[in-house]
């Protein structure tokens, strides 16, 4: 998209770093804007506040599998000429009114991580109806060179982001399931709703109007009247041999970011992010979990939380 020094882009505040790096890398300015309180994606309001004349992307995430306001951040982008790249690594099969996650903006990410839902070991996926941004990320990818070029001739420095023909026959083989893997992970999720329902002071990622989310982490928020950050609940957790992850802390408060102008101001701006951040813990939600083992981990969250 040619986005480079002296551009801005806007992503949401809580997400994975790997959302905000490639602004990094390009030399481009990361904005953070606060999130929903609902669907702890992208707040479309905080967004149009965050909107100055050097914006030129934003970059909503589809966190854990939750789908953010796309029609209203993509009335708001429109309107103001902003591109829109949405960050689905966390959300494959999750949609929208409809609409499938990755199928949004002018162009999509998926990764094929380890832990995400379809893996390849490493790797991701580039999407995008755009035909010169296809064009352009195809040349990019394979150091500058033009697609189909038996001459070895580069035209540009450019990078090397390709898979390898391995990790892209194990993904083939994870797409042919990819209905078998979204419906244990709606699965898993129901028997958590199930197991965690009526705990007072939790609240579990849920779908909001319109979505049809596919969770990839199943996710908790503690009521902060309850008093217990998410690093005490790990250690808890932990010593019951039951590993957690801390909800995203925001970007703006963690080393790589925080000396910036930009996280200064996101920390005064972004209450509903400081909010929610430090009582968010991810469960175990890898494929492999079974209604038994769910069972022990909400057992074990309602003896530490309710006292
Ligand atoms: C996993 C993830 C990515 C991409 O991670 P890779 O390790 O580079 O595949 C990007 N954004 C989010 C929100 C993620 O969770």
């Amino acid at each position: 998209m040619e986005v480079g020094p002296g551009d801005e882009v806007i992503i949401p505040d809580v997400t994975w770093i790997a959302s905000a790096a490639p602004i990094t890398y390009v030399g481009a300015t990361p904005v953070f804007a606060d999130i929903d309180e609902n669907t702890w994606c992208l707040s479309a309001k905080s967004f149009e506040a965050c909107i100055t004349e050097k914006t030129r992307a934003v970059i909503p995430v589809d966190l854990y599998g939750n789908m953010p306001d796309m029609d209203a951040l993509d009335e708001i982008a429109r309107r103001h000429g902003i591109s829109i790249v949405e960050d689905a690594a966390e959300a494959i099969g999750s949609e929208y009114k409809g609409r499938k996650a990755g199928s949004f903006g002018d162009a999509s990410a998926f990764s094929f991580h380890g832990s995400k839902t379809l893996t390849t070991g490493e790797g991701g996926m580039l999407v995008t109806d755009n035909d010169k941004l296809f064009e352009r990320a195809r040349f990019l990818r394979d150091h500058g060179r033009k697609p189909g070029d038996k001459m070895f001739f580069n035209h540009e420095v450019a990078y090397k982001y390709k898979m390898s023909s391995m990790q892209a026959a194990l993904g083939l083989a994870q797409l042919e399931r990819i209905e078998e893997l979204l419906a244990q992970k709606r699965r898993i999720f129901k028997w958590y709703e199930e197991e965690l329902n009526g705990i007072e002071g939790i609240t579990l990622n849920y779908g909001v109007r319109d979505t049809n989310p596919v969770y990839w982490m199943v996710t908790i928020v503690l009521d902060p009247k309850l008093r217990l950050p998410k690093e005490y609940l790990m250690e808890k957790m932990s010593e019951r041999n039951i590993d957690c992850r801390p909800f995203f802390h925001p970007l703006s408060s963690i080393p790589a970011y925080r000396d910036t102008e930009q996280a200064r101001e996101a920390r005064e701006r972004n209450q509903v992010n400081y909010r929610i951040a430090p009582y968010g813990l991810n469960l175990p939600s890898a494929l492999n979990m079974t209604e038994e083992k769910i069972r022990v981990v909400g057992g074990t969250l309602r003896e530490i939380t309710v006292r």
